[in-house]
C-alpha cells in the first residue's frame, strides 16, 4: 500500500512549485520531486530547479533531510504535438478561443499522470501541484475541478488512493507570497526571488525586487504585481 507520510511534488523550478515543495516539506516526511522535458523553449527552468534543490538541501536544515529523489522525465513528445509559442519560436498572442497560445493542451492531464505512475511504482501517497485558478492565463488544465476528476480517474485507473493536492488554487499572487514567507520565512522568500525562474521568455536579466525575468511576459506581470501587493499588504 501507499504511504502515507510520503508525497511527490510537480517542481518546475518556478515560484508556484517552489513554494509547494515548502508547503509538502513542512507535511510530509519524504518528499520527492518531478519535472518533465517537454523541450520547452527555454532551458532555464530545468537549471534553475536545480539550483532551488541545492538551495533547499543547504539553508533549510529541517527540510534536509525529508527531501528525496529528484526524477526528471524525458516529454519530448508533447513538445512534438504541441505547437504553442512555450514549445515553437513563435511569439506571445491572445487566441480565438481565449486562451494564451501558451496553452499546451493537456500539460497539467499528462504531468499529474505521469507523476502518478512514479508515485504508483514508489509507493508514494500524496501528489502535489502548484495549479491555481485564482490568478492564472485561464489554462482549462489548472482548474480545480479538472484536478478532482483527474484524482477520481487516476484512483480508479491506478487502483490507489492518491490525494492530489494544489495549495495554491484559491491564493492569488500576493497570497502564494504571504504563504512562502509563513513556511520559509524571509530565507524562502530571498530563496524564490534569486532563484526561481517564471518568465516565459526566459530571460534571466538583472535581479528585480520580485527577481529575475523579462518583466513584460504575462508571467513575469503575475509574478510582479503579486510581490508588489504582498510587500504594500506587509508593509
Ligand atoms: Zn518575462
Amino acid at each position: 500500500m501507499e504511504d502515507s507520510r510520503s508525497a511527490l511534488v510537480l517542481f518546475s523550478g518556478g515560484q508556484d512549485s517552489t513554494t509547494c515543495l515548502a508547503w509538502a516539506l513542512e507535511r510530509f516526511q519524504h518528499v520527492e520531486t518531478v519535472a518533465f522535458d517537454y523541450r520547452q523553449r527555454h532551458r532555464i527552468e530545468l537549471d534553475q530547479r536545480l539550483v532551488v534543490l541545492d538551495a533547499f538541501r543547504n539553508r533549510f536544515p529541517r527540510w534536509t533531510g525529508r527531501l528525496g529523489e529528484d526524477h526528471l522525465v524525458d516529454m519530448a513528445v508533447l513538445g512534438q504535438i504541441s505547437e504553442t509559442s512555450l514549445t515553437r519560436d513563435v511569439a506571445f498572442a491572445m487566441e480565438k478561443s481565449g486562451l494564451p497560445n501558451t496553452f499546451v493542451p493537456g500539460r497539467n492531464l499528462l504531468f499529474f499522470t505521469f507523476a502518478a505512475a512514479i508515485a504508483w511504482r514508489r509507493n508514494i501517497r500524496h501528489l502535489v501541484g502548484g495549479m491555481c485558478e485564482t490568478d492564472y492565463s485561464g489554462y482549462p488544465d489548472c482548474r480545480d475541478n479538472t484536478v478532482k476528476a483527474l484524482q477520481v480517474a487516476l484512483d480508479l485507473g491506478m487502483d490507489r488512493n492518491f490525494v492530489l493536492h494544489t495549495p495554491l488554487m484559491w491564493l492569488d499572487k500576493a497570497a502564494t507570497w504571504a504563504l512562502a514567507q509563513q513556511l520559509g520565512g524571509p530565507a524562502l522568500v530571498e530563496t524564490i526571488v534569486a532563484h526561481t525562474h517564471t518568465c516565459y521568455l526566459g530571460e534571466r536579466g538583472p535581479r528585480h525586487p520580485w527577481g529575475h525575468g523579462c518583466g513584460a511576459c504575462p508571467a513575469c506581470r503575475l509574478r510582479k504585481r503579486g510581490y508588489e501587493l504582498w510587500v504594500k499588504g506587509t508593509a
